[in-house]
């Protein structure tokens, strides 16, 4: 068992490289979005000291009191719902927004984004494994708003997200990361645009998560330990 979290992002890494090299990619074509919520800055400083710069934090308010304590130059992903009334105070902190799943929270982040002059990278939240518990598009919803979704000029819109249900039968996750991925081709056809990226997959299944396509996997607990 890893012992620091040195260790653990080392072990992560391998795990990382090997699975992108099941599916014919190299390593860097995935990224390690290090999910530190519940953990203090001395944590995520941890991480840093070992190379790691990408960082996930599903709390607006967890957000604000931790990033401005940590080096300037991280990169960070907002991986938790977005209430309308806390963009103002998101887009100034999260390089990313991943959970972005209406098309009226998105018009509200374009204005904001305008104001500030800023164009932060979305991910469209997609509630693929359609788990009534879970924010995010139903694949229809999303494809009826996609065109407007990407028409809005202060969004970088990125690709696609999913947070899966657990499920005890790991074929069915493995279906579930694969429509994903079969979802982001067919919007990407249609609407001429590269969607290049792909988020899914956290501590308990990166590995398949990545062999079925995923760029982005959201890891905390395999870096930082439970919670
Ligand atoms: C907490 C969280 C993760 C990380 O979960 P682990 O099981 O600790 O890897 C990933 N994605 C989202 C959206 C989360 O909230």
């Amino acid at each position: 068992m890893p012992t620091s979290i040195a260790d653990a992002l080392d072990s992560v890494r391998q795990r990382i490289a090997a699975a992108a090299a099941r599916s014919g990619r190299p390593a860097e074509a995935v990224t390690l979005v290090a999910v530190s919520k519940t953990f203090p800055p001395a944590a995520v400083a941890e991480a840093v000291a070992a190379g790691q710069r990408v960082f996930g934090e599903n709390k607006v308010q967890e957000g604000l009191e931790k990033i401005p304590l940590l080096p300037a130059d991280l990169e960070w992903h907002l991986i938790g719902h977005l209430q309308s009334n806390k963009i103002r105070k998101a887009l100034p902190l999260f390089h990313w927004i991943e959970t972005v799943d209406s098309l009226e929270r998105a018009r509200q982040i374009d204005r904001v984004a305008s104001e500030l002059s800023c164009r932060p990278r979305i991910l469209l939240q997609v509630n693929i494994g359609n788990d009534d518990a879970k924010y995010g598009y139903a694949p229809d919803a999303l494809r009826a708003d996609f065109e407007d979704l990407v028409a809005l000029p202060h969004l970088d819109v990125r690709g696609l997200m999913t947070i899966l249900p657990i499920e005890s039968d790991p074929t069915r996750t493995r279906a579930h990361f694969a429509r994903l991925c079969t979802l982001r081709g067919e919007l990407e056809s249609r609407g001429g645009r590269p969607l290049p990226e792909l988020s899914m997959g956290m501590s308990q299944d990166y590995e398949m998560a990545i062999e079925e396509g995923a760029t982005l996997v959201r890891v905390g607990s395999a870096i930082f330990g439970g919670r």
